[in-house]
């Protein structure tokens, strides 16, 4: 098989006909529609062909991971290649979300842009690749179809247990309008129980009311997000921001309130970490504690995804946005605002970018489509950072 040959238009189309829906947004279709086996199956055939080594991850029935090792055996460096291969669901999509047709330049149907697009531009420019001048090199693509990235990166987080402790370049597979993306937001999800002390309604300074305690809390919070947006928010990816979004607390009216349950997203700004930003709750609610406002505190954390923070001037960025202007493309380099597989990544790697073509706009929307120009181009871009075998 050489590159000349495979057009990734047709292969895009092939992958929309394929449904992977998210199952929990399949609905009453998720046995026909739900899932990422049949996706998967597609991955591995094509990677396969390509003469690439395939072993399957089972995250979850019918959910796998596809990883797909092409050059050196036990290789030097390693690209890691990943996109994910389930989509959202499709009700209230004003066209067939399953026909992968091509109309006005555009190529139609769910996960056109989010995500099947950028996964068939890196499926293609990884079929490109020369992978016998690879493995001279001591180099090596392993190439990632994963499960679940829409909710929750599942399947990035279970292939970490299957990756090196320390890969070289990772290029996470999204679509940013062939924009080089080397920073992202991280994104954090913390709750807080807050302690005090109960009493009778009758006779409230006996007690120490942990709604109170929670009201000074998250007025010291948000003061604490604007300080840090002074200090990290940045052209490329904005400031931090933090939201409440849920408080249950107390017991009765005429009860003073003996706890009170938090839970808010934080979302961090590059370089900061989200480890960083717990100190610093933590040391806020430890100096509220010793001011007397509560009795205790516990954190926990539900999620974590690191913000991407990757230099501009760095190997991978510059190769990359070179070899997209050599496609016919701009090669911007910029920062994104959401965030995604990315984030699972980027603490194990040298080099973390997000690319793909497509816009995010059209990801989990009721009309979603990518420009095929632009698809063409990014998987050509693409295809040039490594040795390409002659067709
Ligand atoms: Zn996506």
């Amino acid at each position: 098989m050489t590159q000349a040959r495979i057009d990734v238009v047709e292969v895009l189309a092939e992958m929309v006909r394929i449904p992977s829906v998210e199952p929990t947004q399949a609905g009453e279709h998720a046995a026909e529609w739900g899932g990422e086996a049949r996706m998967g199956r597609y991955v591995a055939d094509f990677m396969e062909r390509a003469g690439y080594r395939v072993e399957w991850q089972w995250v979850a029935e019918g959910r796998p991971n596809v990883i797909c090792k092409g050059g050196a055996e036990n290789p030097e460096r390693i690209w890691l290649v990943e996109g994910h291969m389930d989509t959202v669901g499709v009700e209230g999509m004003r066209y067939p979300p399953f026909e992968g047709a091509v109309r006005d330049g555009r190529l139609w149907g769910r996960g056109a842009a989010d995500c099947k697009g950028p996964l068939a531009a890196g499926m293609v420019a990884c079929a490109g690749a020369d992978l016998e001048e690879l493995a001279r090199k001591g180099e090596a693509i392993w190439f990632i179809g994963s499960m679940g990235e829409e909710t929750g990166n599942n399947g990035a987080r279970a292939s970490l247990e299957v990756l090196p402790e320390w890969v070289w370049r990772t290029i996470a597979l999204e679509p940013t309008e062939a924009a080089v993306v080397h920073a992202s937001k991280g994104f954090a999800v913390l709750e807080v129980d807050i302690e005090g002390r109960s009493a009778h309604g009758s006779n409230p300074e006996v007690g120490l009311n942990a709604i109170y305690g929670a009201q000074v809390f998250t007025d010291r919070l948000r003061t604490l997000c604007e300080r840090e947006g002074a200090r990290y928010g940045s052209e490329l990816t904005g400031r931090p921001s933090v939201n409440l979004g849920l408080i249950r607390g107390g017991i009765a009216a005429n009860v003073v309130a003996p706890r009170c349950h938090l839970e808010f997203d934080w979302r961090t700004v590059p370089p900061e970490t989200i480890g960083e930003v717990k100190e610093k709750i933590g040391a806020l609610l430890e100096s509220i504690k010793e001011e007397g406002v509560i009795l205790g505190w516990e954190m926990r954390q539900q999620q974590n995804n690191e913000a991407l923070w990757t230099s501009g001037d760095s190997g991978l960025v510059r190769e990359l946005s070179a070899a997209l202007q050599a496609a016919g493309l701009e090669g911007r380099k910029a920062g994104v605002r959401w965030c995604c597989d990315a984030s699972i990544y980027c603490p194990r790697s040298d080099e973390t970018v997000i690319f793909g073509p497509g816009s995010i706009r059209q990801g989990h929307a009721t009309e979603e489509f990518i420009d095929v120009d632009e698809l063409r181009r990014g998987t050509d871009g693409l295809g040039r950072l490594w040795p390409r075998r002659s067709s």
